[in-house]
């Protein structure tokens, strides 16, 4: 199977080493890395993978994905520092999705921080 993200890479070679991983055992290299392995969290609906990777000033106390939305597609439009050694960084991206028949998209530039060697979602910034 491939990868949600449209990375092209199968699901385990992909995101999946790190939605699949034991907790705190495998860590997104980049903000974008993480980004990706979030939206094909979002795909797959796994909901304790986000609250994990979400920054505990920002995370909401539960999160409730809506079964009748399917994300088919993300495009990564940016990406504003986010590396191994950087401490934030910001991640455009575009994601699109089903719902109810209808195509939809979500745009957004998110940002996020680098705590030790774990990458954490802050906030959207304002849009681009
Ligand atoms: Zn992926």
């Amino acid at each position: 199977m491939r990868c949600p993200c449209n990375s092209g890479d199968t699901l385990e070679g992909c995101c999946g080493r790190f939605l699949d991983a034991p907790a705190d055992t495998a860590f997104p290299p980049t903000a974008e890395a993480l980004m990706r392995s979030r939206y094909t969290a979002f795909a797959t609906g796994d909901t304790a993978y986000l609250l994990h990777t979400w920054h505990p000033d920002t995370r909401p106390a539960s999160l409730e994905l809506d079964p009748g939305q399917q994300w088919y597609r993300l495009d990564i439009l940016d990406t504003v520092r986010g590396g191994p050694w950087d401490n934030d960084g910001g991640v455009s991206f575009e994601a699109h999705f089903r719902r109810r028949g209808a195509r939809d998209s979500l745009r957004e530039n998110s940002r996020f921080v680098r705590i030790g060697r774990q990458w954490l979602y802050v906030e959207p910034l304002k849009n681009s």
